[in-house]
């Protein structure tokens, strides 16, 4: 007998995937031109070009043995160092290399982490609207998930909510600022509060609770928005970070878990990371990009046209009447389905070829996710059938 759990998650695909699936087939039957397909989030501009020279570079001038061995477990020495350098020069935070875990990306850094500090029936408390894997990864490391809704005018932590959720089984909170689906970027007000809170929690209930602060979009960020750098607030934090949507570098799989001091007692959390990576065979994050990344430090892709896409779907939605938060990062858009079935609407809006995500699997019915990381053109080229499918709500 086989995992019954495994075979359906498997089977199972992704609503994101079903609509992506939807798109390919209109792309054959129509053109890809005529599909407005606002699903996925893969990112649509190329990595730094600095990022392919370094590459190039290794690939021609480091030896090959070297270069395609195996790493430590917890990644090249010199790759960590660098990193913790890089954490300490951003963030004015003590890091050292043996606080950074190297890992295939931000999903990996979840898996690895939440497996470090769960016991089986520990509780992980995810903000939504959250990114659906969540439940996948904490389930996976033998949690309940328990479900806290953001309030509905701006996306922040609603405290009242948060507060009565949280119990003595609480384990972690799952942190993910920029959000993804809402573009929405946590204050530091918000930031704040948060760390007080489960502080004042963990004293009462004398337990530990963990941040794990998800952070691929760290560096997506428009205007002069600042993404509070959780562990200079709470001190029980770890930090999942990837490169993947940074440097534009998604399907290389890369990324860090950051365990710093202040964590009660780091070192041995740090073992646990390195355990549950062990456990789970995420040992030795691939070594070319590794070597990579830690001459891209400090680089970011150039999100610019992500700001441009946001600014012109914002601006033209909001004039249609769509009620739309205003997003500060990533490249999502969460906007207020007009109709409260936001299945209904999604179905609605195929009939202009608009290929939309309802919030649902996000935790967050009645809202709908549009991803912008698209090109330019095909926004603007989007926008009358926007407008004829609000028409339909007059
Ligand atoms: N966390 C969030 C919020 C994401 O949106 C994604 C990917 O889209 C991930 C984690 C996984 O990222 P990675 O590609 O680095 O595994």
């Amino acid at each position: 007998m086989i995992s019954e759990k495994m075979m359906s998650l498997g089977k199972k695909r992704s609503v994101i995937r079903e609509i992506f699936e939807y798109g390919n087939k209109r792309r054959a039957e129509i053109g890809a031109e005529n599909v407005f397909d606002f699903s996925l989030g893969n990112p649509s501009i190329p990595a730094p070009e600095k990022v392919r020279e370094v590459m190039s570079k290794l690939i021609l001038e480091k030896d090959a043995v070297a270069l395609h061995g195996y790493t430590s477990a917890q990644g090249a020495p010199n790759v960590r160092k660098a990193i913790s350098d890089d954490i300490k020069a951003r963030f004015g935070i003590n890091a050292s290399p043996d606080s950074i875990y190297m890992t295939c990306g931000a999903a990996a850094s979840l898996t690895i982490s939440l497996t470090a500090i769960i016991n089986s029936g520990d509780e992980v408390i995810v903000l939504a609207p959250f990114f659906p894997e969540y439940r996948v990864f904490a389930e996976k490391a033998g949690a309940n998930v328990k479900v806290v809704k953001c309030r509905e005018s701006d996306l922040q932590i609603d405290f009242e909510a948060l507060e009565k959720a949280i119990t003595n089984k609480t384990k972690a909170i799952i942190v993910n600022s920029p959000n993804n689906p809402s573009g929405v970027v946590l204050s530091e007000e918000t930031i704040i509060e948060l760390s007080r809170l489960l502080n004042q929690k963990s004293q009462e209930l004398g337990t530990d609770i963990y941040i794990i602060a998800d952070e691929p979009y760290r560096e997506l960020v428009y205007g002069d928005k600042v993404v509070p750098y959780i562990p200079n607030y709470y001190d029980n934090t770890l930090v999942c970070y990837s490169f993947s949507k940074s440097l534009s570098l998604p399907g290389e799989r890369i990324g860090y878990i950051f365990v710093p001091e202040s964590v009660k007692a780091s070192k041995d959390v740090y073992a646990a990371v390195c355990g549950a990576g062990r456990a789970l065979g995420f040992v030795c994050a691939p070594s070319l990009l590794q070597y990579t990344v830690a001459e891209c430090l400090g680089l970011t892709a150039d999100i610019s046209i992500y700001e441009k896409n946001r600014n012109m779907l914002f601006n033209a939605l909001s004039e249609y009447g769509f009620n739309v938060v205003k997003p500060d990062g990533a490249f999502y858009l969460f906007m207020k389905s007009p109709e409260s079935d936001a299945n209904a609407f999604c179905e609605k809006a195929k009939k202009y070829e608009l290929l939309l995500v309802p919030g649902d699997d996000f935790g967050y019915e009645g809202y709908v996710r549009i991803s912008y990381c698209v090109k330019p053109e095909m926004i603007e080229k989007s926008l009358p059938a926007f407008e004829k499918l609000m028409n339909e709500y007059r």
